[in-house]
């Protein structure tokens, strides 16, 4: 069966990535991990211009959730998939545009005329990176434009959300109300958990939203993260994958369905809280990896799209790794053109 138009909804922050390859000094001189996602504070907020002015950065669409977007619409007819977001009124916003028309995404974006499109940079040593967040315009996103008429109408229309964890820090009344229209209309409601900052210092908004997930998506690292700030006293990926789709539930007409990826290692999957269920990720040669950002939302948006049209969830499962296998061949979150298919 054909999906309805603009069958999937997506929200969050639609971000810029100015990345870069970097160094140790470069990390140093900023106080960044190696690995690691972070929201920007004022002794970081030179970095941009640093990247774009001293290391020949490359300005790229980003956003985890708008990526999943742009993959999700790769692998859907056309009309597909709509995305929500905070922009500002700047050349910034003017590339994501060119970026989400060129995927055939449709975007609704609330401009902001006075902050900044919101920025991301993406430091890249070996095969680590390391991401730091101006959030800018992306950080006012508000209720009043999910609940005006024309958007409304969108979220109505849909069958299916997706919103990305790192909204959180941005605008928690518009993923509730998200979650609380998916309860009423047993439709299904995906949270991915982002980044391993949004369960360690977003917990309420995080547990506030948690009984509405239909589907549960996060890496290993936000995992560890979410079992650490709420008590678990494990550190098995397997088991946290079970206490993540065990949880309360407000619609109890779908069992919760936890997915964990790692990497190169298996994905772990639990419906409902019982046993688990282990899929390999699809191997691929060292040498035809070109850049490993935003492999998770590529994943989450393989598998989205299988939900969006109805497919099994171990077809699902595969066609995230799927796409997330041609995405870590691209440079950035990106998918190939022409375009394959499944
Ligand atoms: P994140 O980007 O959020 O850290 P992961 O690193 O777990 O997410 O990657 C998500 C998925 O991307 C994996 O489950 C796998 O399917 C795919 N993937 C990531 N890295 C590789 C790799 N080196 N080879 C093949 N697939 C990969
Ligand atoms: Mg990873
Ligand atoms: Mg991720």
């Amino acid at each position: 069966m054909a999906p309805k138009e603009y069958a999937l909804l997506c929200l969050e922050n639609p971000l810029l990535d100015i990345q870069a390859q970097g160094n140790a000094a470069l990390l140093e001189k900023y106080g960044l991990k190696p690995n690691d996602a972070i929201l920007a504070e004022e002794k970081h907020k030179g970095i941009y211009e640093d990247l774009l002015n001293n290391y020949s950065a490359k300005l790229i669409a980003g956003g985890g959730a708008q990526n999943t977007a742009r993959g999700a619409q790769y692998m859907l007819p056309p009309n597909s998939v709509v995305f929500l977001g905070g922009v500002g009124d700047d050349k910034y916003a003017a590339i994501l545009h060119d970026a989400v028309k060129a995927a055939g995404l449709r975007v609704e974006y609330r401009v902001d005329k006075v902050q900044p499109t919101g920025r991301c940079g993406v430091v890249i040593t070996d095969h680590n990176r390391s991401m730091c967040t101006d959030l800018g315009a992306a950080n006012h996103y508000d209720l009043e434009h999910l609940k005006s008429p024309e958007v409304w109408k969108l979220v109505e229309g849909a069958t299916h959300y997706f919103v990305g964890g790192y909204h959180l820090t941005v605008c928690p009344p518009a993923i509730q109300a998200l979650a609380e229209e998916a309860a009423k209309n047993d439709k299904v409601f995906v949270f991915s958990l982002s980044a391993p900052f949004i369960p360690q210092f977003f917990k309420d908004p995080l547990d506030a939203s948690a009984p509405y997930w239909d589907y549960v998506i996060g890496n290993e690292t936000e995992a560890l993260a979410y079992a650490e700030s709420h008590g678990l006293e494990t550190k098995d990926i397997k088991e946290i994958a079970k206490a993540l789709a065990a949880l309360p539930k407000k619609n109890t007409k779908r069992e919760r369905v936890a997915i964990i990826t790692q990497g190169t290692d298996p994905t772990i999957v639990s419906v409902g809280g019982k046993d688990v269920q282990v899929f390999e990720v699809h191997p691929i040669e060292k040498s035809l990896i070109n850049d490993t950002t935003g492999a998770g939302d590529a994943f989450a948006a393989g598998f989205t799209a299988g939900l969006v049209a109805g497919e099994s969830l171990a077809r699902c499962i595969d066609q995230g790794q799927w796409l997330a296998k041609l995405s870590i061949q691209e440079l950035g979150p990106s998918f190939p053109f022409p375009k394959q298919t499944y």
